[in-house]
């Protein structure tokens, strides 16, 4: 039976993947039949697939090799010390819009380096909306945004209006639309959302931008070191970068981040019309907020989430139980995600109706 993958991260990869990864962990041919798994970072093999992997990232996302595209480790929530810690001086502001769980969490890390302000929050409401409108000032080093905002649904549609250079945590949505890539100076994304599996995570960094800072960074931390070795300084993830390669190969085979942009959503649109059409489901975001990505809806009657989630169950619904900072559902569906598995969550939806309402 068909298995539908609502997981939010690590989460569903293409069919087309697992199948080559499968079968690199068994043997590679251009390796003699060794496995991925037992060959050295430096062999030609793979050395190829990280230069690969690396020009894939700057063709699919558009950033015209003005950045350096790394492969690292230390998770997203790495990226939220490395990046003050590499750009912005004690005495240098930055500030950060507060959407959610991991920008709080980048706020506390970014709090050690330099002059953090909070320029706008939205816990107000428990993250239910995104803020706009705030006065952005001009002295900053850099503006922190989150552009999806995984445990609460809510995803940024478009970037403020400032000159500001953008550090954006793209964890969620990399590679789920187009994007302008002179906005940023720094991007980064954990791999296992809308990637690869869970052990890599991406960064483009801003060619030109580094070694302003007076502190003495340790030469694991410091981008240079990684930039200056192709993300090879130690031993990189093998595995998870050569899945990563896989998925944005398949991407790109596909027609790259606006085919995706349009498929994901026209699946958006198919679950949030039947949240909003069902008498007993309703969002819990605010309706131009939405997240593409991760659909958040709650039952009218708290009473039968047990019943839903049954319903899920037998339909092979995989990884649909809300986080539990919103409590109810969460539908994540990424890139690589078939219509088809929206289709069915919307004909269990539906019944449940039928059946419940
Ligand atoms: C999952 C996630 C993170 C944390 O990623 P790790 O790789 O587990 O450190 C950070 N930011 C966002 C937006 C996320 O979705």
């Amino acid at each position: 039976m068909k298995s539908h993958n609502f997981f939010a991260g690590p989460a569903v990869l293409p069919e087309q993947v697992k199948e080559k990864a499968s079968q690199a962990a068994k043997s590679l041919d251009e390796m003699g039949g060794l496995s991925i798994l037992e060959i050295s970072h430096r062999s030609a093999f793979f050395t190829e697939v990280m230069q690969n992997a690396c020009s894939l990232v700057n063709e699919l996302l558009g950033l015209n090799y003005e950045f350096d595209i790394l492969f690292l480790t230390g998770g997203a929530s790495s990226q939220f010390f490395f990046v003050p810690l590499n750009i912005l001086n004690a005495n240098e502001k930055a500030a950060y819009v507060n959407t959610g769980t991991w920008s709080t969490k980048a706020i506390k890390e970014a709090n050690r380096y330099g002059l953090i302000t909070e320029l706008a929050s939205s816990k107000d409401q428990n993250f239910n909306y995104i803020p706009k409108g705030y006065d952005i000032p001009t002295d900053l080093r850099y503006l922190h945004l989150t552009s999806n905002n995984t445990i609460f649904g809510t995803q940024l549609k478009e970037l403020p209006d400032t000159s500001v250079p953008i550090v954006c945590d793209m964890s969620s949505d990399i590679f789920s639309r187009p994007i302008d890539g002179s906005r940023y100076d720094v991007i980064y994304a954990g791999a296992q959302k809308n990637l690869g599996p869970a052990g890599t995570t991406i960064v483009a960094v801003r060619k030109g931008i580094l070694g302003k800072t007076y502190r003495d960074i340790p030469t694991m931390l410091d981008y240079n070191t990684h930039i200056g070795k192709g993300s090879m300084f130690n031993t990189p993830p093998v595995y998870p970068v050569y899945v990563c390669y896989l998925t944005l190969q398949w991407l790109k085979d596909l027609g790259g981040v606006s085919v995706m942009e349009k498929r994901n959503i026209e699946k958006a649109t198919l679950l949030y019309n039947e949240i909003d059409r069902n008498s007993m489901f309703k969002g819990t975001t605010a309706v131009e907020d939405r997240s593409l990505m991760n659909a958040c809806f709650l039952l009218e009657d708290d009473s039968k989430e047990q019943a839903f989630l049954d319903a899920c169950k037998e339909a092979n619904i995989m990884g649909i139980k809300g986080h539990r900072s919103v409590g109810g559902f969460r539908a994540s569906i990424y890139n690589a995600l078939a219509k088809e598995s929206v289709e069915t969550l919307v004909d269990v939806m539906k019944s449940f109706e039928a059946k419940h309402g």
